[in-house]
């Protein structure tokens, strides 16, 4: 049963948490190896390069961060 067909993604949603600082994840990657990394809006952008060698897919939902338009403690 470890096998998945990927046709419709799902959404992400607040229980969807990045992987390296916890904060809501807006961006999920799908790795070559059927793994999957979920990434907050700041650290996609970080990664996003690193990651393009093993990643199959990019699920990006960063418009609805920008949408919501929430002053958050990014640094930028
Ligand atoms: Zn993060």
């Amino acid at each position: 049963m470890s096998e998945q067909l990927i046709l419709e993604p799902t959404p992400l949603n607040a229980v969807d948490r990045c992987d390296r600082c916890g904060a809501q994840a807006y961006v999920r990657a799908t790795l070559l190896n059927g793994g999957e990394l979920l990434f907050c809006a700041h650290h996609a952008k970080q990664y996003a390069e690193g990651l393009k060698p093993v990643v199959a897919a990019i699920q990006d939902e960063t418009s609805k961060l920008t949408a919501t338009a929430s002053i958050s403690s990014e640094d930028e």
